[in-house]
């Protein structure tokens, strides 16, 4: 579905376009497409056996005529980067951070794939990214935000577009529609360095948060923000 002009989400399991919505939201992550005019820019690579349904609602949009380029992922948790490997078999570039890179290529139970009965699937990442990088893709400039806690890997991914600054946050926020944090049962979670991440997405500013789950927030996610901060004060001790 559409969420601002050149703006899609065209898989996640929450948002009833892939996956099993009654499995639950972590059957698959949201898979965004930023339509960028000459390529495509995908955030995060799902568990990959969807991307027939995946193509097909990119073809009703329109997209599918244009090459897919690049995959920007977020961590390294089955639901987001399983299908990683299959993207870049058809030609689509892989970037993550370091910590993801390094996950992926071993393919460990970092990845989590034991929550589903399957195995991850190793690759190595092409472009690997140190904790906050600009880069750019095409035309679109990208600055990453090292966001770690629900896993080590974790990265934000903050672009402009259309007069607004969208950051794409992978599961560090409110990955069931409001506040609260991503799961905290990974094997790398780590409480310390998760707090401190929501203190430095507090002083972020960002207009449009699209999280690895769940719907998105386009009127002040600051608030969002906030909430989890807030919880992770009360709790976290
Ligand atoms: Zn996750």
């Amino acid at each position: 579905m559409q969420l601002l002009p050149g703006l899609y989400v065209v898989g996640g399991s929450l948002m009833g376009l892939t996956g099993s919505q009654v499995k639950g939201p972590f059957d698959e992550c949201n898979v965004y497409a930023l339509d960028l005019g000459s390529e495509i820019v995908l955030i995060d690579a799902g568990v990959g056996d969807s991307w027939p349904q995946i193509l097909e609602i990119m073809n009703q949009w329109g997209l599918g005529s244009r090459k897919i380029s690049t995959v920007l992922i977020t961590h390294p948790h089955y639901d987001h980067a399983q299908g990683a490997h299959f993207l870049q078999k058809i030609g689509i570039k892989l970037i993550a951070h370091k910590y993801t890179a390094e996950v992926m290529a071993k393919a460990d139970e970092r990845c989590c794939g034991f929550l589903y009965h399957r195995e991850f699937t190793p690759v190595s990442v092409d472009c690997i990214l140190e904790d906050n990088q600009q880069f750019s893709v095409g035309q679109l400039a990208v600055q990453s935000i090292y966001l770690p806690g629900h896993t080590l890997g974790c990265t934000g991914f903050l672009v402009s577009w259309m007069g607004r600054r969208l950051l794409f946050s992978g599961d560090v926020i409110g990955t069931l529609g409001y506040g609260h944090f991503g799961w905290n049962g990974s094997i790398d979670f780590d409480k310390k360095l998760y707090l401190q991440s929501l203190l430095k997405l507090l002083k972020i500013d960002f207009d449009v948060m699209l999280p690895g789950h769940g719907l998105g927030t386009y009127k002040n996610p600051r608030e969002r923000v906030e909430v989890s901060v807030n919880e992770a004060l009360m709790t976290w001790r």
